[in-house]
């Protein structure tokens, strides 16, 4: 079931305050808003600034839950032979 839910943290643009967050579809996703929000630190309506949160893990858990994941190749096997291998020509 891929993550179709994004969470974004609003954050003050003039000194990135942390305005809330909000859950939005990401279909839905609008990270360039036109509209001010209030700020308690600058203490005056600022534009906002929109990140996403958790993007990273997100993707992890779209990878993780493909069907049929193919096995991770024995790279350290194949690492260690390739060194070893140069090795011999030094
Ligand atoms: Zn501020």
């Amino acid at each position: 079931m891929p993550i179709t839910e994004v969470t974004i943290t609003r954050r003050c643009a003039h000194c990135r305050y942390e305005l809330g967050e909000l859950t939005v579809k990401k279909d839905n996703m609008r990270l360039m808003v036109t509209e001010t929000a209030w700020c308690e630190s600058c203490g005056s309506d600022v534009p906002e600034l929109r990140e996403v949160a958790g993007r990273v893990s997100s993707v992890q858990a779209e990878q993780a839950s493909y069907p049929g994941n193919p096995p991770v190749p024995d790279v350290s096997a194949a690492e260690y032979r390739r060194r070893r291998l140069e090795g011999r020509h030094l």
